[in-house]
């Protein structure tokens, strides 16, 4: 039997470590209380409406759980609606060492507004608090970090188990061990490893979502839009292919390219199609 080559599972650990050596001995200001929670909630309500391109409306019910309630449900925080406006309640998880991460989790929770895709609410709720970070938060800039460094954990988690090569993320936690940051995902390793497959809270909490942020290579667009009028105003330029003819060459560009490039649409010929698009 070949050995499986761990270097992808190394290279996740190696990037998740450079996350938390960033955050270091950083004490960021927490959210201690539920007044700091709500108060958090207000600020960040215009971020998740600016990223889910939809307004927000009244924020829901924000709070720490009960010691007992926090002992049944572990370091989970949930979103929990019946679909109607007072029913939407926020519960997060009072563990001490969730703490620092709390922030980026509250963006997931108050995402989730707008959904429950795990993987779509874990990528907004990442955004809007890499967001913050950018601007200089304190408290954002650490615990989009530890967000990160949880997603790429999860991630080597996955492809640990199909390769059946558990031995790097082991010694990953006994060497941080000692990292607060780190009971939530070693409590989950703890549940996952020994298993042949990765299980579905690994795939949709950081797999996909992981995935979908290295899927975007350095220089890539982020965003793009255009008004077809001020091109033809300024370039002269026509459209000469409908939508839907646009669509069905496209696909089959595409399609045809991954056996062939020289048989893609002219214009796609230089585009590498990235693994597992
Ligand atoms: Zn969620």
């Amino acid at each position: 039997m070949v050995a499986a080559d761990t270097t992808p599972i190394r290279d996740r650990i190696r990037r998740a470590e450079a996350f938390l050596d960033q955050v270091g001995e950083v004490a960021p200001p927490l959210l201690d209380d539920d007044a700091a929670l709500r108060g958090e909630a207000r600020r960040l309500r215009s971020l998740v409406e600016m990223v889910a391109g939809r307004p927000y409306g009244r924020l829901p019910h924000v709070a720490y759980r009960g010691r007992l309630e926090t002992r049944l449900m572990g370091p989970w925080s949930q979103y929990l609606t019946l679909g109607i406006g007072l029913s939407r309640v926020v519960r997060m998880t009072s563990w001490e060492t969730s703490r620092p991460a709390i922030p980026t989790v509250l963006a997931h929770e108050l995402s989730h507004r707008f959904g429950f895709d795990e993987s779509l609410t874990t990528l907004r709720g990442l955004e809007v608090s890499a967001r913050l970070a950018e601007q200089g938060d304190s408290m954002h800039q650490v615990s989009a970090r530890l967000e990160l460094a949880r997603l790429l954990l999860g991630a080597a988690m996955g492809d640990a188990l199909r390769a059946g090569a558990g031995e790097e993320i082991d010694a990953f936690f006994e060497a941080h061990a000692d990292r607060p940051a780190m009971a939530r995902p070693c409590q989950q390793w703890r549940r996952v490893k020994g298993r042949r497959l990765p299980d579905w809270s690994l795939t949709v909490y950081a797999e996909i979502p992981c995935a979908s942020i290295e899927a975007a290579r350095a220089g890539e667009l982020q965003r793009s839009s255009l008004a077809a009028a001020r091109a033809a105003d300024v370039l002269g330029w026509r459209p000469e292919t409908g939508l839907s003819d646009g669509l069905r060459v496209t696909y089959e560009s595409v399609r045809l390219g991954r056996a062939n490039p020289a048989a893609r649409a002219p214009g796609a010929r230089d585009v590498r199609v990235a693994a597992g698009a």
